[in-house]
């Protein structure tokens, strides 16, 4: 049997230790891998079963197999820094390595006197709890008074800030940081980003070719908006999004209908501005305000 192996960029170097407890026909995929939405499918097709580390199923794909990768942590050091906040009702959240120990940590904060909300978002996310960088819909209908992000860094976390519109701590479950969110500069460049496409003409709407982030149809309802609006456009079918490929094509602005990260995360990387679907609504007076782009 021919096995796949994809993994994310964390655990690549970690290749042959994986790999060899699979078999002697293995090939390792050298694509991206940045989410279960990155599904290495011309590797899929010439192999009898691939597995997909570190991240969870987003779409029925036969022969795939998702294998999980868990960080431990210490729960009762995690409690510790959340003891110090003010709100006593909190919902917890966390990315998937994370997310294996939510439930306990919600007994322990439970034993302290919180109110906790712990609870499981749409189809895109398996575990209680976990989000993704285009999905917070764990949060959906939050009654809590605050939200705690277990996880690296503060992405997730601004992202939940806007969605749920409730104050955000994050909390590194490694070195137990906790950080009070402040989502006004992410905004602020947001906007900031919205006005350089000001007065400008010609508009590439990128699709991804990533199973689990194409939105051809929401392109398509872009691209018409943008004609109608006196803009010449054009629909651009696009893997990983680089500068390296977009520099020849002779688009003044972006509308990114892929990861929503790409927008948020690398738009220093392009020469031209690269905005979200939702941006471009904005731009075109369609919204009243700049609203996160999520991934359903
Ligand atoms: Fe993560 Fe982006 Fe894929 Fe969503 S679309 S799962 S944020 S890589």
């Amino acid at each position: 049997m021919r096995v796949g192996v994809q993994l994310p960029d964390g655990l690549k170097k970690k290749a042959f230790e994986i790999c060899e407890n699979l078999g002697s026909d293995v090939i390792l995929s050298g694509e991206s891998c940045y989410g279960a939405c990155d599904l290495d499918l011309s590797l899929l097709a010439d192999v009898d079963i691939l597995y997909h580390y570190a991240h969870t199923e987003i779409l029925k794909f036969g022969r795939v197999v998702y294998v999980p990768y868990f960080v431990d942590y210490d729960i009762e050091k995690v409690a510790e820094r959340i003891r110090g906040i003010p709100e006593k009702e909190i919902a917890l959240i966390a990315t998937v390595q994370y997310c294996h120990k939510l439930s306990e940590l919600k007994d322990v904060l439970e034993g302290s006197g919180f109110t906790v909300e712990l609870k499981k978002g749409s189809e895109r996310v398996k575990f209680p709890g976990q989000v993704l960088g285009c999905n917070y819909s764990a949060l959906r209908d939050c009654k809590a008074s605050a939200v705690i992000f277990v996880g690296d860094g503060t992405f997730h976390a601004i992202g939940a800030s806007i969605y749920s519109g409730r104050k955000v701590y994050a909390v590194n479950p490694i070195n137990f940081a906790l950080i009070n969110i402040d989502t006004s500069d992410f905004i602020k460049t947001r906007y900031l980003q919205v006005s350089r496409c000001v007065g400008l003409s010609r508009v590439g709407i990128l699709v991804s070719t990533k199973p689990g982030q194409k939105r051809l149809n929401l392109a398509l309802s872009l691209k018409k908006l943008a004609l109608e609006n006196g803009m010449k456009a054009l629909v651009v079918y696009i893997g990983d999004i680089t500068s390296e490929k977009l520099v020849n094509l002779p688009f003044d602005f972006y509308v990114n209908t892929g990861c929503p990260r790409i927008s948020y995360d690398d738009y220093r990387k392009f020469g031209r501005p690269i905005i979200t679907p939702q941006e471009f609504e904005y731009l075109l007076n369609l919204r009243g305000g700049i609203e996160l782009d999520e991934i359903e």
